[in-house]
């Protein structure tokens, strides 16, 4: 199917719900950030001394990033035992805040707390803040339970190369295998403006990859990982960063969402079986 994307990555191509079973319906809403005139902050105690943070302070000044802990609220994401993806999304978007913001960054989440928040609302957020990078963290699930490793998911072509730095890096740090970067319709990186994308760290239905992903060490090591990646993506001298857009193109946006929504909706209802009486 032929998609055809404006320099801002506005998908024209009809909408349609994610094939991710788990979590195609990937968002959030919170809102804190850094204050940009301030002096960065400090690498984090628990980084070690080799973190990018301390080998490279201030190298993100200027830049401006919106962190997506995927999930949030009665949106659990993918949960076994007891374990719940929305509880590793935030640890390590939090520990990653930190990171960028030590390298001199304005961070945004776009969650902060345990927050039900639309998927819609997620992008509107990045529409309004214009950021110069939009990352969302999540933990992955499949039905095969032996399957593990990480993916990176992108929309927009302005957004393959942020996409393929952040799989290299998150793989490589966390020494799991890398399995692919794919151009995949999820809510938050289809209908974003500013290069996006949707990075899975590990697999919580693998029995492995699930106790590693509740441990500080694993989440501190995946919130460094994706910094590395951030960081060697600006690192380049053409990196996509932004995009402005006109008051017609985000009414287009947010009538496009909604048209998603309402079909997802549609699609997730539940089903309530009869139940017949003899
Ligand atoms: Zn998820």
């Amino acid at each position: 199917m032929g998609l055809s994307l404006s320099s801002c990555g506005l998908a024209q191509a009809p909408d349609s719900i994610g094939r991710h079973g788990v979590s195609s319906d990937r968002t959030s809403s919170d809102r804190t950030s850094s204050d940009s005139t301030q002096a960065a902050a400090p690498c984090p105690s628990t980084a070690l001394d080799s973190s990018i943070c301390a080998s490279h302070p201030g190298a993100l000044k200027g830049i401006t990033i919106l962190l997506d802990a995927g999930h949030g609220g009665e949106q659990l994401g993918a949960h076994f035992d007891s374990v719940q993806e929305k509880h590793v999304n935030l640890a390590v978007a939090g520990k990653l805040k930190t990171r960028l913001e030590a390298m001199g960054a304005t961070v945004y989440m776009t969650r902060v707390r345990d927050d039900d928040i639309s998927l819609s609302a997620r992008v509107k957020e990045s529409i309004r803040l214009k950021p110069d990078i939009f990352v969302s963290v999540h933990s992955n699930a499949n039905f095969k339970h032996n399957i593990d490793g990480i993916e990176t998911y992108y929309y927009s072509s302005r957004s393959r190369e942020l996409a393929s730095t952040l799989l290299s890096s998150v793989a490589g740090g966390l020494k799991e295998k890398a399995n692919w970067v794919e151009q995949e319709r999820l809510f938050v990186v289809h209908h974003n403006v500013v290069p996006s994308v949707l990075v899975e760290i590990g697999y919580l239905s693998n029995l492995r990859t699930r106790a590693l992903l509740i441990t500080d060490d694993y989440q501190e090591r995946a919130a460094e990982a994706i910094a590395v990646g951030i960081f060697n993506y600006f690192s380049r001298d053409n990196a996509a960063r932004g995009c402005n857009l006109s008051r017609a193109q985000i009414a287009g946006i947010e009538s496009a969402m909604k048209k998603a929504e309402a079909q997802r909706n549609r699609h997730f209802r539940p089903q309530h079986k009869k139940i017949r009486r003899h």
